[in-house]
């Protein structure tokens, strides 16, 4: 079954929920990069926070990206989304493993990500920039990271629920998560209700592997609040790569070092860091390159000549 966003929002108005299951996504990600259930978890949570906060986009053109760099056996971790909530990503070591957590004997999300270390949000929204926000790590699991820089670089305060629940063949069981933001003009007194609510809230996990649906979920979860969907769609794990995008990337390495790649392997193999789809430079198509970044750099003198 597709996995599936929802949005949706009180009936005063007052508190916003983006709500997704992720299993498809995330076991496609396993599927991709071969992940451990350590790396399955952090790459998955990630995901599903750039699949929610990419669902809010605007534009077609925008996409937004989630990056983790703490300093733990994970390394980076980088989710990127497109408006509708599409994502793909990477960490930087997928084969890293921790033993579950002696306390509660669950997936060492923390101890994977590392606690010291920044979480940045870029988005680019079609502008000469992309808005780069970004804040120190708080705890390494992710959905608190998320909401404590929700809470102090864009001043939303919300609460955030990401889960992965991984099976004893390391397949993905279930998947998804939720933001809830508190728009403007809220009442005390639903902030109130809204932490009871998230006292008593089960994991997202637990409730999508019980079979049940968003829907069912958000309900059980804002017990009290009435809730009204207003829209929902289809995402999942999606590259955007292709052979001239690769161009890009070749070209960014510069003149000589490409001549020596052409010299020495007379051909050139780049795989997408995503998708792991191989694209393939033949020594004739190099050279075309070079020329290419020749002409570019010789256009930009003659620029500066003018000036
Ligand atoms: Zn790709």
């Amino acid at each position: 079954m597709a996995d599936r966003i929802i949005r949706a929002i009180t009936c005063d108005g007052a508190i916003k929920i983006l709500a997704m299951t992720a299993r498809e996504t995330v076991e496609e990600a396993r599927r991709i990069h071969d992940l451990t259930p350590l790396t399955s978890a952090a790459l998955g949570r990630t995901l599903i926070a750039a699949s929610l906060l990419g669902n809010d986009l605007k534009s077609d053109e925008n996409s937004l990206t989630v990056r983790i760099d703490g300093d733990g056996p994970i390394g980076s971790v980088v989710a990127v989304s497109d408006n509708y909530g599409y994502v793909r990503g990477y960490c930087r070591n997928p084969h890293a493993d921790l033993p579950v957590r002696e306390k509660d004997r669950k997936i060492d999300v923390s101890g994977g990500v590392g606690k010291a270390g920044t979480l940045s949000i870029i988005k680019d929204l079609g502008m000469k920039e992309p808005y780069i926000g970004q804040t120190p790590l708080m705890s390494g699991e992710i959905a608190e990271d998320i909401t404590a820089y929700l809470a102090t670089s864009e001043q939303i305060p919300s609460v955030c629920a990401l889960g992965v629940l991984v099976d004893r063949d390391w397949t993905i069981k279930a998947a998804g998560g939720y933001i809830i933001q508190l728009l403007p003009g809220v009442y005390d007194d639903e902030i109130d209700r809204l932490e009871e609510c998230m006292k008593k809230a089960r994991a997202v996990t637990e409730c999508l592997d019980a079979g049940m649906t968003l829907e069912e979920m958000l309900a059980e979860t804002l017990t009290g609040f009435e809730i009204e969907v207003l829209d929902e769609a289809e995402v999942g794990y999606r590259c955007t790569c292709s052979h001239e995008r690769t161009c890009g990337v070749l070209m960014a390495i510069g003149t000589d070092e490409l001549r020596t790649i052409a010299e020495e392997d007379g051909r050139a193999e780049v795989a997408c860091q995503f998708c792991d789809k191989k694209y393939v430079f033949e020594k004739d198509e190099l050279y075309e390159l070079i020329r290419e970044i020749e002409i570019r750099n010789e256009k930009k003198d003659e620029v500066r000549g003018v000036v």
